[in-house]
């Protein structure tokens, strides 16, 4: 139950577990949650309908693309690191191609 005080909303997604588990417990799991169920553009059609289906699996609703991702977000920054050096290898493998014909 959303409970609204004079300091504002005091509960969000986690209020469900009432007033168990410790403030800092429910804090993180509602900071999760809101990450998690955020709107998130798919990269193959570009709609905003991308859904966890379990731990790491994301799948656009809209045309059923399904990848690999973080555990709660879709895109992790290990993720964007990991991107980088492989377009970075693709082009040096691309240039020494050129290079070599
Ligand atoms: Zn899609």
């Amino acid at each position: 139950m959303a409970e609204t005080t004079a300091k504002g909303k005091k509960s969000r997604s986690s209020g469900r577990f009432g007033v168990r588990y410790g403030t800092k417990n429910r804090k993180l799991v509602a900071d999760i949650e809101e990450k998690m169920h955020a709107e998130y553009t798919c990269s193959k059609c570009g709609a905003k309908k991308i859904k966890r289906t379990g731990t790491g699996i994301w799948q656009c609703t809209k045309c059923m693309h399904t990848f690999a991702g973080g555990a709660y977000v879709p895109q992790t920054p290990a993720h964007t690191t990991v991107l980088r050096a492989v377009q970075a290898e693709k082009l040096l493998v691309s240039e020494a191609k050129a290079a070599g014909k």
